[in-house]
């Protein structure tokens, strides 16, 4: 049966606390910091998409100067705070880290990195400071990681910024697409506040492209435009049943777990999720931590290419949901029009495909799962109407840039999840730091 209000407020505060607590005391940072060997050409700062200077952050907490380690964080990724909870650092960072050649546990990056931020944060200690205003408009879609990265770079300069977010909160995928356990609501409004608390950047809340302006529009406002509105649908199964109540898309079941109480969400007895990637292990614990009897995951392939990594397996793993290799969904069976039954298809590893993996073959035979809950994380699609409507040149929905980040439009440019269709936050911090350096070429400033 699918219900909400499972758990006791203890138990909803306890599934739910943070999963990688913070050092609790400086010493420990300190001592963890010291085990680090300040490599020269450091291998984890290749690393990181931002280009943090790793090696000079952790030299900076060793002499207590963690105002200092916050600001040679911040200056490369001003969402260093957000990422250090966020990040797969086991495939970034810390899967760089040259303990990793001698078989040591790497440095903690990530948690030092949120010792230090985390500090600046709840310090209010502004970094940076506004220059003085030069009268250049830009407008941003979208206030997600790409588009307030690019609005910093941008107000830094003494641009005036103004970003139009279709939701009521700013943050995107950090505010409504991350599991709670490793981001909190009210974390993620802190470190928006605290990105736009440099000044110079105002976010007009509920406004979409599309149904409320168009990029034309942008363009003749404004002296330039960046599109950072990231990907939209979830991407449907198309298989029979789908329709069926009870079967929900991960980003939905995220967003409403983002956005409502935790004890308003409602999880089945015995839950499917479709997929393995990071959406779909968040989906799963949290189904879990909502108190689902059983959860398990599906994947066509193996854990060989599987896009999750190891260790956000082994959280699925820990919390207790199953795992079935080289199975596909094929129908979703009910009665009264709720979900009874997973139908699936038993797959098995064909030749390499475009993306390089070797692809998923149906064996023809099949077995069912009985479920009341299906959890479909299948991927993102972009939004191609919109892309398409707004003159945009672009691949399925995903827009088109140039070396620069520039789409086919003057003055527009455009990057994270709506140009790539889908990579971690860190990523779009980058795109949106490499589209405010272009904007301000263009507009003359450097
Ligand atoms: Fe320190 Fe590891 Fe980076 Fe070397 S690779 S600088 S040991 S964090």
């Amino acid at each position: 049966m699918i219900k909400n209000n499972r758990l006791t407020a203890e138990e909803y505060e306890k599934n739910f606390s943070d999963i990688h607590p913070p050092f609790d005391n400086e010493t420990a940072a300190i001592v963890e910091a010291n085990r680090c060997l300040f490599c020269y050409d450091a291998p984890c700062i290749k690393g990181c998409p931002t280009s943090i200077d790793i090696p000079k952050f952790i030299k900076q907490i060793t002499t207590q100067n963690v105002k200092g380690s916050a600001h040679t964080i911040f200056v490369s990724n001003i969402f260093g705070a957000g990422c250090s909870k966020v990040c797969p650092v086991e495939k970034l960072c810390e899967g760089n880290c040259v303990y990793n050649l001698l078989e040591e546990k790497p440095i903690e990056i990530a948690r030092l990195q949120r010792y230090a931020s985390e500090m600046a944060m709840a310090n209010n200690w502004q970094m940076f400071e506004r220059k003085p205003d030069n009268g250049k408009k830009v407008a941003i879609v979208g206030a997600g990681p790409a588009g307030l990265s690019c609005a910093h770079v941008l107000s830094r300069e003494g641009v005036e910024v103004t970003i139009f977010e279709k939701e009521e909160k700013a943050g995107g995928l950090m505010t409504y697409g991350i599991a709670a356990y490793k981001v909190t609501p009210e974390f993620c409004a802190n470190e928006v506040n605290y990105i736009t608390g440099i000044g110079g950047i105002h976010i007009e809340y509920e406004k979409s492209l599309g149904k409320d302006f168009t990029v034309a529009e942008l363009q003749t406002q404004y002296d330039a435009v960046f599109l950072g509105m990231g990907v939209g649908l979830a991407r449907q199964l198309d298989i029979p049943g789908e329709d069926l109540e009870g079967v929900e898309d991960a980003i939905t079941f995220i967003y409403n777990l983002r956005s409502k109480e935790l004890p308003a969400i409602a999880v089945g007895d015995r839950v499917a999720v479709i997929g393995m990637g990071m959406t779909a292990i968040d989906a799963a614990t949290q189904a879990k931590r909502l108190g689902a009897n059983e959860v398990t995951m599906l994947y066509r392939r193996t854990q060989s290419e599987m896009p999750c990594t190891q260790h956000e397996m082994d959280i699925a793993l820990l919390d207790g949901c199953e795992i079935i290799w080289l199975a596909a969904p094929k129908e979703i069976k009910g009665v009264d029009g709720k979900v009874t039954t997973l139908v699936c298809s038993k797959m098995k590893l064909g030749d390499a495909d475009a993306s390089g993996r070797r692809s998923p073959v149906d064996t023809g035979e099949t077995f069912t799962l009985a479920v009341d809950m299906v959890i479909k994380a299948a991927g993102q699609m972009p939004f191609f109407d919109i892309v398409e409507q707004n003159n945009l040149q672009h691949k399925n929905g995903k827009i088109n840039i140039d070396a620069t980040g520039g789409t086919n439009l003057a003055g527009v440019y455009a990057g994270g999840d709506a140009v790539n269709g889908g990579k971690e936050v860190v990523n779009a911090v980058q795109a949106g730091k490499d589209a405010a350096a272009s904007i301000l070429q263009y507009m003359g400033l450097v």
